[in-house]
C-alpha cells in the first residue's frame, strides 16, 4: 500500500522515498561501524568520508573548477543574508540588490543593517510578478556585488536568464539549487538553505570562488566569516553531521536521475502539467507570475473566485493533497513540485484541479 503524502511543502519539502529508504536501512548500524551516522564523530574517517564525498558530487555536478570552494554551513539562508555583506562589502563600497520577491527584501534590508545597500532593480510596481530589467550603467563603480534571488518560492518566479554585470554576482539558491544545469561560474559566491531540493533542514550549502572565501574582513566574528570554514574545509567545529549525510544520499539520488539536466527535465514536465491547467481554465484558476518568470519549483495561483479558494484547499486536503495552501504573506495556492516530489503527484494533482473546475 502506497503511504506517501502528496506532499507540496515548501520546505522542509518532499525527500526521495528511495533515500528515506537507505537511512532506514543504515539508521543503526552505517557501514558496519555499529553506529548510526548521528553517533559517529565528526573528526573519525568514516563521517569525514560522506563530508568530502558531498564537495564531490556538487563539484562534478556544477562541473566546478579548482578555484570554487564548497562550504557546509549551519544557521540556514537566512544566515547568509548576513555573511555575504559581513565578508564582501569592503570600506566604502556599497552592496547592490536585485529585488524580485519576498526573500529578495529580506535579504536587502540586512545587508542594509551593516552597512550601504541599495535596491538597483525591483519588481515590487507589478508585484513580484516579473523578473525586473537591470540597467547596468546605474551600478555605481563602488558596488561590492550584485545580489539576486534565483528563485523566489514565496511568490513562485524564477530567473531563466541571469544578468551579465561587472561586478561578482551573488545568488540566493536556496529554492532552486540543483533543479537545473547552471553555471555557477558566473557567480562569485551563491548559497542555498538545504532543505528543499538539498536535504533535510540543517545545512546551508556556499559554493564560491576562493577570492571570495579566502580573506574576510579582520573584524569579522570567527563563525561568520568564510575564511574560517574555507581553512578548516567546513570541519572548524561540528558541523550537521547527519543532514550532511542525507545530502549526500540526495546527491547521489540526482546522479542517478540523469543530473542535472535529467532533473531539469523532469522538473520542466512536472510544473507544466500544473501550469497547463492553469491556462486551460478560462480564468477559473489564475497564475501569480507572469508566464515569462514562472518557477518550476512554486507553481503559485489563486482561485479568480476568492470565496471558492477555501474550499479548494479544504477538499485537496481531504484527498491527501499537502502543503498547498499559499504563503501567510501572499494567501492564494502555492504547489512546490521540487526535485523530489514524483510526477504522478503533480499528475493527480492536475486531475484534482481539473475535477474542482468542472464540479464549480
Ligand atoms: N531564501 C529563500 C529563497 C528561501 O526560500 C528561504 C526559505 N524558505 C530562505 C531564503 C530562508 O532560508 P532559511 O530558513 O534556511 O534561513
Amino acid at each position: 500500500m502506497n503511504t506517501r503524502a502528496y506532499n507540496f511543502n515548501a520546505g522542509p519539502a518532499a525527500l526521495p522515498l528511495e533515500v528515506l529508504q537507505t537511512a532506514a536501512a543504515e539508521m543503526t548500524d552505517y557501514a558496519g561501524t555499529g553506529m548510526s551516522v548521528m553517533e559517529l564523530s565528526h573528526r573519525s574517517a568514516s563521517y569525514e568520508a560522506i563530508h568530502n564525498e558531498v564537495q564531490q558530487r556538487f563539484r562534478a555536478l556544477y562541473q566546478l573548477p579548482a578555484t570554487y570552494r564548497v562550504l557546509l554551513l549551519q544557521g540556514g539562508a537566512s544566515t547568509q543574508f548576513a555573511m555575504v555583506p559581513l565578508n564582501m562589502v569592503q570600506p566604502h563600497q556599497q552592496a547592490s540588490y536585485i529585488v524580485n520577491g519576498s526573500w529578495g527584501i529580506k535579504a536587502h534590508a540586512e545587508a542594509a543593517l551593516l552597512g550601504e545597500a541599495v535596491v538597483c532593480a525591483s519588481s515590487k510596481e507589478g508585484g513580484y510578478r516579473s523578473i525586473p530589467a537591470l540597467d547596468v550603467a546605474t551600478l555605481p563603480p563602488n558596488t561590492a556585488y550584485v545580489h539576486l534571488t534565483t528563485n523566489e518560492t514565496i511568490e513562485g518566479v524564477q530567473c531563466h536568464t541571469f544578468p551579465t554585470v561587472p561586478y561578482p554576482l551573488v545568488a540566493d539558491m536556496s529554492s532552486d539549487i540543483l533543479s537545473r544545469p547552471v553555471d555557477l561560474t558566473r557567480f562569485a559566491l551563491v548559497y542555498a538553505g538545504a532543505q528543499k531540493n538539498l536535504g533535510p533542514s540543517g545545512v546551508t550549502v556556499v559554493i564560491a570562488h576562493e577570492d571570495v572565501v579566502e580573506r574576510s574582513p579582520a573584524t569579522v566574528p570567527t563563525m561568520l566569516r568564510y575564511d574560517t570554514h574555507a581553512k578548516h574545509n567546513s570541519l572548524y567545529n561540528t558541523p550537521p553531521t547527519y543532514s550532511i549525510y542525507m545530502m549526500n544520499l540526495v546527491l547521489r539520488w540526482v546522479e542517478q536521475r540523469g543530473g542535472l539536466e535529467g532533473i531539469a527535465q523532469a522538473n520542466e514536465q512536472k510544473a507544466q502539467l500544473l501550469y497547463e491547467v492553469i491556462d486551460e481554465s478560462a480564468g477559473f484558476y489564475v497564475g501569480h507570475a507572469e508566464k515569462s518568470a514562472r518557477s518550476r519549483m512554486n507553481v503559485t495561483f489563486r482561485l479568480a473566485d476568492r470565496t471558492k479558494e477555501s474550499v479548494f484547499l479544504e477538499q485537496a486536503q481531504q484527498r491527501g493533497f499537502i502543503g498547498l495552501t499559499g504563503h501567510r504573506s501572499v494567501g492564494g495556492c502555492r504547489a512546490s513540485t521540487y526535485n523530489a516530489v514524483p510526477y504522478e503527484a503533480c499528475a493527480a494533482l492536475a486531475t484534482f484541479m481539473r475535477d474542482f473546475l468542472r464540479h464549480s
